[in-house]
């Protein structure tokens, strides 16, 4: 096999596999490289998205739900069980299962697509040659014309709460408890801390959650962020707004975290800490010498509109560059740039990717929010339509939050969509579909959704924008 490529691709996650397979659909000499190695010291390919992120943290965040709604919902529906047990070893074997099946695909679809797969750490080097360092120490050296950089991101690590991989964990380590913690401190509200903290409280944690800002979900539409927040108090999430964790100290009973407030010290005693403050490009080992690849202050890989960055034949995508963290804006970038490497018009529409947050209710919107659209001064009109009035929420019983919808207020274009409520990962695709075509809230308007459905949400609350909804009394 010669060493030589038309595209090689470093990482092997959501944005480097697919960029791999579809430079290879375009009939182009592919080779992919990555360096994974999981907790059980096996390798693979996948990324973050499926060893420990996308994919396991959705795993467990089915079984968690289904655990907690059979529990406490099925009495309400008439279902009696007389004694719902955890049996936490074969949820995390199922998780362990899927994130294998998935994995396992990826070096198939890599393979039947005649990407050459390459297990080791790669470094770009001058004059568009890559080395790789196998696990087994045995260096060799690639070239290409064409390179693409998709090294992913790694977690933010706190100073007075460095990682011990056992009780101060990251969200990967605190996918793989094998064992409840009876309390559960996770530093962050953002949408690591949200997910994985709904799933330690459902399965039995008493989960407190530290965030530094006061407000909540602060990327959201504040209406959508405000509900969302009643909800998961609700639930028993409790979450503590504007605090700065400043120590953690470890003791026989447990974790003695430090944190200020307004009001001055507090303490808070825990048996796990899960720091969820974000994440960060990783880009330790990825550039060689006079590579000319140019990082930013904030470490990622500096690139324009099509993820070039700026030396001939290489590019960059994914967590590693600007934009949101998201494993479909990665795998979207891979696509345009391995088409654009190709020849073919390629582009990504930054306007149009959909933000999800897994909890129960679901988060999730596309476009902007209104209080970004009002501080921009663009004339708008909104609408929104409650899920208690939605017939399949409520044969659900998930018939808690909304749909709002946002258009300009002289084109009627739809500028944003946001919900909190059952399925919203599900529904929001109509959504980005509409923005991706330029709809305007007419065009949901006209556009029939079938009865009983959760989608009927999103039609209402389009008729809304216009104070037409059917199914609920409009403003005025
Ligand atoms: P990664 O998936 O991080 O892949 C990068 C790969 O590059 C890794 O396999 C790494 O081993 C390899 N690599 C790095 N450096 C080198 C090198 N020098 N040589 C060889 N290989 C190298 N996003 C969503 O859209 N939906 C979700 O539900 C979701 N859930 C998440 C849950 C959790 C707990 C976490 C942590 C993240 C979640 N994300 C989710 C974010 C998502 O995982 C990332 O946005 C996505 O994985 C980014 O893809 P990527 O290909 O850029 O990087
Ligand atoms: P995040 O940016 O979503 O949230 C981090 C939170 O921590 C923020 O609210 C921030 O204000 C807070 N914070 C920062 N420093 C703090 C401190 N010192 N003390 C207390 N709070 C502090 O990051 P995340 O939740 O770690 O997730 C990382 C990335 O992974 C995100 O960019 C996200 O897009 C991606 N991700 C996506 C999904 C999904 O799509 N469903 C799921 C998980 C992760």
């Amino acid at each position: 096999m010669s060493d030589s490529y038309d595209v090689i691709v470093i990482g092997g996650g959501p944005g480097g596999y697919i960029a791999a397979i579809r430079a290879a659909q375009n009939g182009l000499k592919t080779g992919c490289i990555d360096k994974w190695v999981n907790h059980d010291g096996s390798t693979a390919f996948g990324g973050t998205c499926l060893n420990a992120g996308c994919i396991p943290s959705k795993a467990m965040l089915e079984s968690s739900e289904w655990y907690e709604r059979s529990g406490h919902e099925f009495g309400d529906m008439g279902i009696k069980i007389s004694k719902v047990e955890l049996d936490l070893a074969t949820m995390q074997k199922r998780r362990a299962a899927i994130v294998k099946q998935f994995t396992g695909g990826v070096a198939q679809l890599l393979k039947a697509n005649g990407v050459t797969a390459y297990e080791g750490a790669a470094t770009l080097e001058k004059g568009n040659k890559v080395t790789v360092e196998g696990h087994d120490g045995k260096k060799q050296t690639l070239s290409a014309k064409n390179i693409i950089l998709a090294a992913g991101s790694v977690p933010v690590e706190l100073k007075p709460l460095p990682f011990d991989g056992k009780d101060i964990v990251d969200s990967w380590d605190a996918l793989e408890f094998d064992s409840v913690p009876k309390r559960l401190g996770v530093i962050g509200a953002g949408v690591i801390g949200l997910e994985m903290g709904s799933v330690w409280r459902r399965l039995g944690s008493e989960v407190t959650i530290l965030e530094a800002l006061d407000e909540f979900l602060p990327m959201a539409d504040a209406q959508v962020a405000k509900e969302a927040q009643k909800q998961f108090k609700r639930q028993g999430l409790d979450i503590r707004m504007g605090t700065k964790v400043t120590g953690a100290k470890k003791g026989k009973s447990g974790i003695t975290l430090t944190y200020e407030t307004a009001k001055g010290k507090e303490t808070l005693e825990v048996d796990k800490v899960l720091v969820a403050v974000g994440r960060r490009p990783y880009a330790e080992g990825l550039l060689g010498k006079d590579t000319g690849v140019k990082l930013d202050q904030r470490g990622f890989v500096e690139v324009d509109e099509e993820c070039f960055t700026g030396v001939e034949g290489v590019y960059a995508i994914g967590d590693l560059v600007r934009g949101p963290m998201l494993a479909h804006k990665a795998s979207e970038e891979g696509v345009m740039v391995a088409d654009l490497i190709a020849g073919k018009v390629a582009e990504v529409n930054y306007e149009a990717v959909p933000s999800i947050i897994y909890t129960a209710p679901e988060v999730a919107w596309v476009g902007k929010s209104e209080q970004a659209l009002k501080k921009e001064g663009v004339p708008i009109k909104t609408g929104s339509f409650p899920f208690a009035a939605n017939g399949r929420a409520k044969a659900l019983n998930m018939a808690v939050g909304m749909v709002k919808m946002i258009a300009h207020k002289n084109t009627d274009e739809i500028l944003g969509v946001h919900i909190v409520g059952p399925f919203a990962s599900e529904l929001i695709a109509e959504a980005v579909l509409a923005m991706e075509y330029r709809a305007s809230a007419e065009d949901i308007q006209r556009t029939i959704h079938a009865h009983p459905t959760l989608s009927e949400a999103l039609h209402e609350a389009s008729l809304s924008v216009d104070n037409r909804a059917l199914n609920t009394v409009n403003r005025r």
